[in-house]
């Protein structure tokens, strides 16, 4: 596994911006789901309340439920996936925060009452398995090791706090041995939180990429395309974007075959990755075309790294001449771009001009061409 997706199974500020969206999407539908089904779920319990509990005491968590039914619906309704008001993390913090309040509310509640049949005594056993329930339900979402910890420990102090206060339906050396069980159960939730964070790095990573030239694919990069623009808007930081069509390609294949048209594409999308840096991406806009997204960088950087690419060279044709490109660099400050879009479309009308002007050039902002 490499080094940078342990890290981000252990830390969320390491996982990448792609699957930073995507996990983000994933925990807040799932988050709604779960918040709509005990909505539904919470009252219906309360006719088996009436019938088992004293009858003050079933009033009173008919209350405690029609509250925390209220409070999972609210949920519901904050985690929109298409428009999310809530961070993934606060989702979760809230999803958990209602029962852990139920549990604070109940046990205090069930102690001060004397339940007299066995029935009502079994059912108030029952309560005080709700942190388990909960610990055991952070495996459902994909979460690092940091999160699982910091969302299992609310949970470990509020039953250690209901323990101290001796509400408690168990002896207190039992109710120590629970924290335990409890405590076990939250590594095994954690773990398995883990284990589909790290199945969805590897799907995401598979299906973002485009196996020829180990490029992102379009979908994928446009989605991250918008998600840097955005940023660099926000931060009124350089955004450069280069795009490249290489030179008589369909000759290649025409010529020389498929075979050798692929591994063309092979070569430069190999002398392409050279040049990046670690916040830069490169796509596969169409067949022979890239586009390489520079965030933070400059016309003048996004030049000194082209230098470079044309000095190490793009490949080499079948034939044994060098591979040429035609070039198109935008920058979203100096071209007063407001959308990605517009910049994909500036770079894009430049290399068309490189094209133009005789091909294997490279067209910058001021239509200068260079060679
Ligand atoms: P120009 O210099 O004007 O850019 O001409 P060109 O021949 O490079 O461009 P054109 O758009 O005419 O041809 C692009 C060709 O790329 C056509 C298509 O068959 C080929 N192509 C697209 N995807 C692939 C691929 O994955 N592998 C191979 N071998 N060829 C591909
Ligand atoms: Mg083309
Ligand atoms: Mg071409």
């Amino acid at each position: 596994m490499p080094l940078c997706q342990l890290h981000g199974l252990l830390f969320p500020g390491e996982l990448s911006p792609l699957i930073q969206r995507r996990r983000a999407l994933l925990i807040v539908s799932r988050t709604r789901l779960v918040a709509s089904l005990f909505a539904v779920l919470t009252p219906l319990w309360i006719p088996v309340d009436l019938y088992v509990f004293p009858s003050r005491l079933a009033v009173f968590f008919a209350g405690l439920r029609i509250f925390a039914a209220l409070a999972f619906t609210t949920l519901a309704i904050i985690c929109r996936p298409d428009r999310p008001r809530l961070s993934p993390r606060w989702a979760l913090a809230g999803l958990l925060a209602v029962p852990v309040i139920f549990f604070l509310i109940s046990e205090p509640l069930l102690a001060g009452f004397d339940m007299g049949g066995q029935l009502a005594q079994v059912m108030a056993a029952g309560y005080a398995f709700l942190p388990f329930v909960m610990v055991a339900g952070l495996s459902m979402f994909p979460i690092t090791a940091v999160e699982g910890g910091m969302l299992s420990v609310p949970l470990l102090i509020a039953n250690l706090v209901v323990g101290f206060l001796g509400y408690r339906v168990m002896p207190f050396d039992s109710h120590l041995g629970a924290m335990w069980l409890l405590a076990l159960l939250s590594v095994v939730a954690t773990l398995a939180g883990m284990s589909q964070l790290h199945f969805m790095q590897q799907l995401i990573a598979q299906a973002s990429h485009d196996v020829l030239t180990k490029a992102y694919s379009r979908r994928v990069g446009e989605e991250l395309l918008e998600l840097q623009f955005h940023m660099s808007r926000r931060a009124g930081s350089p955004f450069s974007l280069i795009f490249l069509d290489i030179d008589d390609f369909k000759m290649i294949n025409d010529r020389f075959g498929h075979e050798e048209g692929d591994d063309a594409l092979r070569q430069v999308g190999s002398a392409l990755r050279h040049i990046l840096r670690r916040a830069d991406l490169l796509i596969r806009w169409g067949g022979e075309e890239f586009v390489v997204v520079m965030p933070d960088t400059g016309l003048q950087g996004a030049h000194s790294a082209l230098q470079r690419l044309l000095e190490a060279g793009l490949g080499q044709r079948p034939d044994g001449s060098r591979m040429t490109a035609s070039i198109g660099v935008a920058e979203r400050i100096t071209d007063a771009c407001l959308t990605w879009a517009d910049l994909v479309g500036k770079a894009d009308r430049r290399m068309y001009a490189a094209k133009q002007a005789g091909k294997g050039c490279i067209v910058l902002t001021g239509e200068t061409i260079a060679a």
